[in-house]
């Protein structure tokens, strides 16, 4: 008898102990959605008056009577590229918030990727002139001509990590390579590929958690939100792909982008894609 009231005793216990935790499951996606719906308003009134800003500033900075002294007019140039700066960070921290809080829907349609290649090329070529590096843009002739995704997304995918290839590499060569994908789950691999300053083994992951950019000295010289690639990341997640990167310190990294067809994806492909 005693044994039985021991073990009821016990189960009571342990069903005590799976609400406890089924509850503090549920608050913590509620903090979570509240978080990301906080970013969201604030960022969206911060922009109104940051746009005020800017706009004034540019017109000080044009000095259309002619009045302002010279360092008047450095003087407003400096607000308004502050200015962009800010507006940067919280179109970003709009974006990861958007994203988080499942805000984000994907508009998959048939892409070519010949434009997907003529995009960047049209997008980066005049980076590449003004920095003087080699800019290569190369398509394995065995890759699949057409991908079923979002365009917007990828874009933006494809824009941050290669303006983070440019913004790294001070001298040599920028490459944009697709290939086909030989993992069951993904069809096609878009690897940015560069001879910059490289990212020691002990970072290549924690430059995908948000805020996080190189040492203190790396983020003065290139300025940056630090946001890029968890925003990219994310994106590539919900695309139902995911983003690797194999770089050597002082020699380059290869960032690269695997993507299935999004329709193609099975509800475990969800699954993965979510929870990493
Ligand atoms: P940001 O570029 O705004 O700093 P990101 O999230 O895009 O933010 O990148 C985070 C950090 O990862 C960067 O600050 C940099 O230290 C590192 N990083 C990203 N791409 C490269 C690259 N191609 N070469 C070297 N370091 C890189």
């Amino acid at each position: 008898h005693e044994q039985y009231k021991e073990s009821d005793q016990k189960t009571k216990e342990l069903e005590k102990i799976k609400e406890d935790l089924e509850e503090k499951n549920k608050s913590i996606q509620l903090s979570s959605r509240y978080k990301s719906e906080f970013l969201a308003n604030m960022s969206h009134e911060l922009r109104t008056p940051l746009n005020s800003i800017l706009i004034l500033s540019q017109m000080l900075s044009e000095n259309a009577n002619g009045n302002l002294s010279k360092k008047q007019i450095e003087h407003a140039e400096t607000i308004y590229s502050s200015g962009k700066d800010l507006l940067d960070l919280i179109n970003d921290i709009l974006d990861l918030s958007k994203i988080e809080s499942g805000k984000v829907e994907v508009y998959p349609e048939e892409l070519f990727i010949e434009d997907m290649r003529a995009f960047v090329e049209r997008q980066f070529h005049p980076i590449a002139e003004q920095k003087g590096l080699q800019f290569n843009c190369y398509i394995h002739q065995e890759t699949p001509s057409i991908l079923y995704t979002d365009d917007q997304r990828l874009k933006q995918i494809l824009k941050n990590l290669l303006s983070n290839a440019f913004k790294f590499t001070a001298q040599g060569t920028v490459r944009f390579e697709v290939h086909p994908s030989y993992s069951e789950s993904t069809k096609v691999v878009f690897s940015i590929i560069d001879t910059g300053i490289g990212i020691p083994p002990e970072k290549q992951e924690s430059v995908f958690e948000a805020f996080h950019q190189g040492d203190g000295t790396t983020t003065r010289e290139y300025g940056g939100t630090g946001l890029g690639l968890s925003i990219s990341r994310e994106l590539a997640n919900l695309l139902g792909g995911r983003i690797e990167v194999v770089s050597e310190d002082g020699k380059g990294s290869t960032f690269s982008l695997y993507l299935p067809d999004y329709d193609k994806m099975s509800d475990a492909d969800f699954v993965i894609a979510e929870s990493e």
